[in-house]
């Protein structure tokens, strides 16, 4: 009898963990300018980690337009599209605004910042943050073939919305080209199963370069922030998630985190929403059993407007930052950090580190001290990581449920244990 082999995330599990192992060896036995650093940590990891992070990047913009096109092309009707689009928007809003509020109410319960080193201060150049209209206006295209040459999200979002509706609504020829959207998206979501199996490989080589020039001291100096940060990120993907899908859902969110394990481990390891979209979409319909009709709008969606984890770090971190200058926020700073945080995240695209660059328009807009990141920065990338993974599962978790109220959760699917797992 053939030996049974492991399944899809146990081998990912295992390229992170021996990912992480090596990083640390490699860092402990040998100097930045010996051989191994010349050749195996910037040559072969370094290598194959940026081939593995653009392979997945390759996928997104076909993927998110076709999926959605196929999506709305299959609509009955129009209102159907705007009730989706208001459910989605008014959970994802909502999510952010409790995360934010959450990481707030951490931040001056635990204070991380008083106290604080101010040694760190250099220059840091913010950007104003966008304005409602700016970021409205900004999601339409005026050429879609530009917005997915630099992969707006938001305007092929727009584009692809329209397209479908057109074809819902040109009868015949809409019927073919609909059925070659269809065939298009399998082909698609064949290409994302083929990249998953050399996932562990390409999980092993991002953690093996990562944690070789991760600076673990920098952490020790900001233990209280690490701390604070990484309790109120995991508070928020365990316990409101949790809540949400059983209040809102009835569903289980036991299932819900085991099936998201692919996902999260993704996540983690790319440090990117977005570049992480066609797993989160993979395990959104072939795991739990959302319909692809929804998955394909509110997935990407999520990936770009919907970014809990950093909402959650720029509520702690301007609480950090306040502390450490010694400066009194009023409530009205308060709301306007909601307020400027969430807009923020909605006109910035998940991709490894615009949380900070969120950030600065953030303490800019409450007149703290923008060079109160770099007091933080040095731990950013290990915190992204795990940002971006409730950034992805927030995503998912509003998914299911905005899937259960259409109708259009396949809950047998939910229940099942294998559903989608890949085994070899
Ligand atoms: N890296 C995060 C994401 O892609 C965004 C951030 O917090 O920097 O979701």
């Amino acid at each position: 009898t053939q030996k049974k082999k492991m399944s899809l995330t146990g081998r990912v599990i295992l390229g992170m963990v021996l990912g992480i192992l090596t990083g640390f060896i490699i860092r402990s036995l040998f100097s930045e300018d010996s051989f191994v650093h010349e050749y195996i940590v910037n040559g072969l990891f370094e290598v194959g980690g940026a081939i593995f992070i653009a392979s997945l990047k390759m996928l997104v913009v076909p993927l998110v337009f076709v999926s959605l096109v196929c999506g709305t092309s299959t609509l009955k009707d129009l209102s159907t599209l705007g009730r989706l689009g208001g459910k989605t928007l008014a959970f994802y809003l909502a999510t952010t605004a409790i995360a934010i509020t959450l990481a707030l109410v951490m931040g001056n319960l635990f204070q991380p910042g008083a106290g604080a080193d101010l040694s760190a201060a250099t220059t840091f150049a913010a950007k104003e943050a966008p304005s409602l209209g700016q970021v409205i206006i900004g999601m339409f295209p005026t050429n879609p073939i530009s917005s997915m040459a630099n992969g707006n999200t938001l305007q092929i979002i727009v584009f692809a919305i329209l397209f479908g509706i057109a074809i819902s609504a040109a009868g015949e020829a809409g019927e073919r080209i609909a059925g070659v959207f269809a065939d298009l998206n399998e082909v698609i979501m064949k290409l994302v199963a083929l990249l998953m199996h050399v996932a562990p490989f390409g999980v092993f080589f991002l953690m093996a370069k990562l944690f070789t020039g991760l600076g673990i001291d920098a952490i020790f100096n900001l233990f209280g922030y690490f701390l604070v940060l990484s309790c109120t990120l995991l508070i928020h993907g365990l316990v409101v998630y949790s809540s949400m899908l059983k209040i809102f859902s009835g569903l289980s969110p036991k299932i819900f985190l085991k099936k998201m394990e692919d996902a999260i481990m993704f996540a983690f390891s790319t440090a990117s929403s977005n570049a992480t979209i066609p797993i989160t979409m993979e395990t959104a319909t072939k795991r739990l059993g959302v319909s692809n009709r929804i998955a394909s709008f509110t997935v990407p969606l999520g990936a770009t407007i919907n970014m809990d984890g950093t909402a959650i770090m720029q509520g702690v971190a301007t609480a950090f930052i306040a502390q450490a200058f010694n400066i009194d926020l009023t409530m009205s700073d308060y709301m306007a950090v909601i307020l400027t945080a969430t807009l923020a995240s909605i006109g910035t695209a998940g991709v490894p580190g615009v949380g900070l660059i969120m950030l600065a328009m953030v303490l800019n807009q409450v007149g703290l001290p923008v060079e109160g990141i770099a007091l933080i920065m040095g731990v950013d990338r290990l915190l992204d990581m795990i940002r971006t993974a409730v950034n992805i599962t927030g995503d998912s978790c509003v998914t299911c449920i905005v899937a259960k109220s259409e109708g259009e959760l396949d809950l047998t699917r939910y229940h099942n244990p294998h559903a989608g797992e890949k085994e070899e």
